[in-house]
């Protein structure tokens, strides 16, 4: 997809080429807060061009990709549910001045990948919440934790802000996982400080169904389409140089049957970057986009890894896929495909499918 801003095409010319340096270049470039409003301290650009910069990121470095992904997913979902709050939109331009990543904190040991269901209790002032992982919380401003406010007479789960000088992180695990080796994963044991103010208006499943959702997935599909078309420029670079012409023409047509599931990938996110009418309908599409266009990604990248052999298995090299093969294939257990399925099979009684 072409930039809105057609100024960003120009500055990733100059992108650095590892994960830590891209996320530096990216903040010096004031490209951390995208798609955040221009009165709140952000470029004012449209989702899609944060989908877009994703996907640049991600052809360079897949933990850069992810960090980015979920960092801008958190920022949109805030300033998107600040509601009148003088408190969140404050803190939210001094995040965004201080050039500081969001980070997300709603997986527990005990809810897994169902950001519906959260065991840690608020306070008045203080959340006590253990995670099963949490990226990138050394570089971290800010935190969006989910939690139950039982003071009421029905428990309702709700997203909070925390400054990251307001609370204390107890490091349980390193999480050494197969992919994304550039990102700092651990298991934490958090205690988090917060005036009410830090409270968001919104239940946390309004804000789940109105934002985070659609903009985490749109975003992380962004990732998944780096990731793709970064083993699919190895492989045909592969075929073109290495192979001799009687091989290289089925292989060329096998790439491009392959360009057929990267297209469909493509073609879900730009039609659930569109507005969409039906509640119903968007939340169907939204869950399609994540399953379809995670494994679409994985098979794009193993196939591509087939195609080259031994130089594309390798670990580095000018034709290795070891990076992206282990980073593709999270995409679908980020949040279970099987869980999102479950929860899609119930939606599809309200919607119908049409041109
Ligand atoms: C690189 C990376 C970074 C991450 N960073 C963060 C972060 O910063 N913050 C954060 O909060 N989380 C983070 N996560 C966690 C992530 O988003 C998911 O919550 C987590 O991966 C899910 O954990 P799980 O597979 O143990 O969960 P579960 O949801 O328990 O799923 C385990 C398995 O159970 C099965 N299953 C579960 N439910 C169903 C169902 N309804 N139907 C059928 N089968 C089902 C599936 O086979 C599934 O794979 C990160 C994950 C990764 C991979």
């Amino acid at each position: 997809m072409a930039y809105a801003d057609p100024a960003l095409a120009g500055i990733l010319k100059s992108l650095p080429g590892d994960a830590a340096g891209i996320m530096r270049f990216v903040a010096d470039q004031d490209l951390l807060a995208l798609t955040i409003p221009a009165a709140d301290g952000g470029r004012g650009a449209p989702l899609a061009d944060g989908v877009s910069l994703t996907y640049d990121l991600a052809r360079r470095s897949g933990s850069a990709g992810l960090t980015y992904a979920m960092h801008l997913g958190q920022l949109h979902t805030w300033a998107a549910h600040v509601k009148g709050s003088t408190y969140l939109a404050d803190e939210l331009r001094y995040l965004i001045a201080g050039r500081k990543l969001v980070a997300s904190v709603v997986s527990e040991p005990d809810t897994g990948g169902n950001i519906h269901r959260a065991t840690a209790v608020m306070g008045q002032t203080v959340v006590v919440k253990e995670t099963s992982n949490t990226s990138y919380v050394p570089d971290a401003g800010a935190f969006l934790v989910t939690a139950m406010d039982t003071s009421g007479p029905k428990p309702v789960q709700r997203l909070v802000m925390v400054r990251a000088d307001a609370t204390d992180a107890v490091e349980m695990r390193r999480n050494p996982l197969m992919g994304f080796k550039d990102i700092d994963n651990r298991a934490w044991s958090f205690t988090f400080r917060y005036p009410q103010e830090a409270v968001f208006a919104d239940p946390f499943a309004t804000i789940a169904s109105t934002t985070m959702t659609a903009a985490t997935h749109l975003l992380w599909a962004g990732l998944w389409s780096g990731l793709a078309a970064r083993a699919l420029e190895t492989a045909s670079r592969f075929a073109k140089a290495e192979l001799p012409p009687d091989i290289a023409a089925p292989v060329q047509t096998q790439l491009s049957t392959l360009r057929n599931q990267h297209y469909v990938l493509n073609a879900l996110i730009r039609d659930n970057l569109a507005p969409n009418p039906s509640t119903f309908a968007a939340a169907a599409a939204i869950n399609r986009l994540k399953i379809v266009g995670s494994e679409a990604a994985r098979d794009i990248a193993l196939a591509c890894q087939q195609i080259i052999g031994l130089r594309g298995y390798a670990e580095s090299g000018r034709y290795s896929l070891s990076e992206v093969v282990r980073d593709a294939i999270s995409g679908p257990l980020m949040v279970a495909n099987a869980r999102l399925q479950a929860n899609t099979a119930g939606i599809d009684r309200f919607s119908e499918e049409r041109p």
